[in-house]
């Protein structure tokens, strides 16, 4: 049985992330999407409310070995608490590999024993970020085709706080 663990902000989760899940879920026979908390960064969408988008994106895909799951600590220390031996990484542009290449060193340092394996963003998500979505967000842009309809609900509600 292996488990997977795919990290991330998701403030909130695009289409792009859904496909990567869905990949990995394929794969693996667990996947646990983790939402990785960095007390130092301000997010729109609160902690409960992406966790919450996230399944309700999850269950619209029938993806039923994937559970959603929150952290505050190392990603590797998360990865053993959970018996993961697997980290799925998502690769858009040069600018992800050379950053991911930093995180895959310090990774590999704390736990020998996890590998990290990276999917290539399907090209019609490989400019699709959190952060570009926010920016639509934030001028009334049309998010279709980009987010789960789930963020589009939630964004139409103004569930979200600009920081
Ligand atoms: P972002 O970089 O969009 O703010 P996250 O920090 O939440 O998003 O990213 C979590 C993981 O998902 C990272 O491995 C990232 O490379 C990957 N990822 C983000 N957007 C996409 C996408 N459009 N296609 C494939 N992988 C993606």
């Amino acid at each position: 049985m292996t488990t997977a663990v795919y990290p991330g902000s998701f403030d909130p989760v695009t289409l792009g992330h859904v496909d990567v899940i869905r990949r990995a879920a394929a794969t693996f026979d667990e996947l646990r999407v983790c939402i990785l908390r960095n007390p130092k960064k301000h997010y729109w969408f609160s902690e409960d409310e992406r966790l919450a988008l996230i399944e309700e994106s999850v269950a619209a895909i029938g993806a039923k070995n994937v559970t959603v799951d929150h952290y505050e600590g190392l990603l590797t220390d998360y990865a053993k608490s959970v018996d993961a031996s697997v980290i799925i990484k998502g690769l858009r542009t040069f600018q992800d590999f050379e950053y991911e290449s930093q995180m895959d060193y310090f990774n590999k340092r704390l736990a020998p024993d996890v590998e990290t394996l990276y999917m290539m963003a399907d090209k019609k998500y490989s400019v699709l970020s959190s952060s570009a979505i926010r920016e639509l967000i934030a001028f009334g842009g049309e998010l279709s085709g980009l987010v789960p309809e789930a963020v589009i609900k939630a964004v139409r509600a103004g569930k979200f706080t600009q920081p």
